[in-house]
């Protein structure tokens, strides 16, 4: 068998009463996208925050390559290879989207603006950034301040952003959001490529997308795993049509 290289076990994040997740575990294999589904509320990004290490776990364990990563926070599990991308945007839309890709590679977002000026002048942080543009198509964007992208570009551009740490490990939360369907389509290409390269925890509502890509999908409902499966298992699952697809 092989180890996974994600593995939460019994995650727990109360906010006052509300628990936000409740006893989670699953795992991440090597060249896999399991995807994380389940209506608003239900606790999706609060567990990819407790992954990435945003927020600090009440209880459980997050594994990362066959080490215990809970203690540790957002940079250095990105330095390990912790690779997120956000449901809110992170990116500076004041600076250039080559700017964005080497702050990136800096492993730090938005707060590091007064060290800039010296970083644009290393060489191999800005190549690196170049590299991540041109893995997402960007390459003749560099020069274009972020605000004047489109929605779509700059979905790609956190992806690029977050490809310059050279993740073993994708988080995703909702990267389709905002896109048509020519945009969906793009990034879902886009995607099944990438996990050969990390595997993606992939929190999604396009359910096209989610059935296409998902090698399993995990069902969280009120911050617990209903059910995980391959994506037929999850469609025929009984407690699942009840409690999320409404059938
Ligand atoms: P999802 O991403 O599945 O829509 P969230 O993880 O964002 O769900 O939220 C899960 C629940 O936790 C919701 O009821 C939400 O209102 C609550 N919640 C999320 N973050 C906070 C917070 N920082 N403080 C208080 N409640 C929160
Ligand atoms: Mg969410």
């Amino acid at each position: 068998m092989t180890d996974p290289l994600l593995k939460l076990s019994h995650l727990n994040k109360s906010f006052g009463a509300l628990k936000a997740t409740d006893d989670v575990s699953l795992t991440l294999m090597p060249g896999e996208i399991h995807a994380l589904i389940g209506p608003n509320g239900a606790g999706k990004s609060t567990l990819i925050k407790q992954i990435a290490g945003g927020l600090r776990s009440d209880s459980g364990t997050v594994e990362f390559a066959g080490r215990d990563v809970t203690a540790l926070g957002t940079v250095p599990r990105a330095r390990a290879g912790l690779g997120r991308t956000f449901q809110i945007s992170s990116l500076a839309m004041e600076y250039t989207v080559l700017q964005n890709t080497v702050l990136g590679a800096l492993g730090h977002d938005g707060g590091v603006m007064r060290f800039f000026r010296p970083v644009m002048k290393d060489r191999r942080l800005v190549d690196r950034g170049m590299a991540a543009l041109e893995r997402v198509g960007l390459t003749d964007q560099a020069a274009k301040r972020t605000a004047d992208l489109s929605h779509g570009q700059r979905r790609l551009l956190e992806v690029a952003v977050a490809l310059t740490l050279e993740p073993k490990v994708f988080l995703m939360d909702e990267p389709m959001a905002g896109l048509g369907a020519s945009g969906s389509k793009r990034l879902t290409g886009f995607l099944d490529a990438l996990r050969v390269q990390a595997p993606i925890l992939l929190v999604e509502h396009d359910m096209d997308a989610v059935f296409a890509l998902a090698d399993r999908i995990s069902v969280l409902v009120y911050g617990r795993v209903i059910a995980t499966g391959t994506a037929d298992e999850i469609k025929r699952d009984p407690t699942v049509r009840e409690a999320y697809l409404g059938a």
